[in-house]
């Protein structure tokens, strides 16, 4: 089918070259969010949570490249996903390390020096050559292993605070977890943007999703099989009576900007659970049936 736009152009592919180039500058900045997380975590860290907003962030990144640059190409983002993680929480390794050996450095001068500077002056390059960035990146390892990671369970007052560390294998389990974490977020985030429906035609991603209406979770089932049989005015019909923020049936349409094709989805959502009951493309002038039932439903 012709649509304006189609005439005389070859799809572009899933990556260019250009594309696949940009994605590269995830590096820069996975390694600046691995430092912000360091200065943060410094003084607060929250497990899970915090691993997983990192990742969110560098996902967030790969993202909003892969958007820039039209890339479609999901093994791309896996692979930048898993390096962006990976470098987030090896940076952030590397400044905590960094810090507690420049810390650790000059308590040790102090202490050889007595305050002395003359004496301290000689004392620091020896100790910065006994103390090397590698060597005192081993012994911080070891003994953070050996310290544990320590789960505090904040209850009703801070006297009633219940510590349990998680040492030796427990804590490096917990360490690639948090690294699994943030590669988890990263890929997911950036996947999710090479998924989203994209018009080969109009070369253009399709525009933000809109509800078209929000139901009772009852009629998922229902409205699946009217979205399915291109009954727009059946599922128009269908009222939204017993929907709730947290429990309801919604119908999703993006739309391409150029050509109005559009993509069409029926979720079901109870509580936490999610689940996308149909999807698939519809045809410009459905996609115009779909914006007079999302009308309609708006007022
Ligand atoms: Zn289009």
């Amino acid at each position: 089918m012709q649509t304006p736009g189609s005439f005389g152009r070859a799809p572009r592919p899933a990556i260019t070259a250009a594309g696949l180039l940009s994605l590269f500058l995830v590096v820069p900045a996975a390694l600046a969010i691995g430092v912000v997380y360091h200065f943060i975590g410094w003084y607060l860290d929250l497990l899970i949570v915090f691993p997983l907003l990192a990742g969110a962030c560098v996902g967030g990144v790969l993202a909003t490249l892969a958007k820039k640059h039209k890339i479609r190409a999901k093994s791309a983002l896996i692979a930048f996903g898993i390096l962006g993680g990976l470098l987030c929480f090896c940076a952030r390794w590397a400044s905590d390390i960094t810090q507690t050996r420049e810390q650790f450095i000059a308590m040790r001068v102090q202490k050889r020096s007595g305050g002395n500077p003359a004496l301290a002056q000689q004392w620091e390059p020896r100790l910065r050559r006994i103390y090397s960035p590698l060597r005192f990146a081993k012994a911080y390892l070891r003994l953070a292993a050996k310290e544990g990671t320590t789960i505090s369970d904040v209850g009703s007052s801070s006297s009633s605070v219940h510590n349990s560390a998680i040492t030796g294998t427990g804590f490096w389990l917990l360490t690639a977890f948090d690294a699994l974490l943030m590669c988890g977020a990263a890929v997911g985030i950036g996947l999710k943007q090479a998924g989203s429906p994209f018009c080969d035609s109009c070369d253009s991603w399709y525009g933000t999703e809109r509800t078209v209406s929000r139901l009772n979770p009852n009629q998922s089932d229902e409205a699946a099989k009217l979205a399915g049989a291109g009954q727009w005015a059946g599922l128009g019909g269908l009222r939204s009576a017993g929907a709730t923020a947290k429990s309801h049936c919604d119908i999703l349409l993006s739309k391409c900007p150029g050509c109005a094709n559009g993509f069409l989805s029926v979720k079901r959502q109870v509580g936490n659970n999610i689940k996308t009951l149909w999807k698939g493309a519809v045809a410009p002038a459905d996609t115009q049936k779909l914006e007079e039932v999302r009308a309609q439903w708006l007022q």
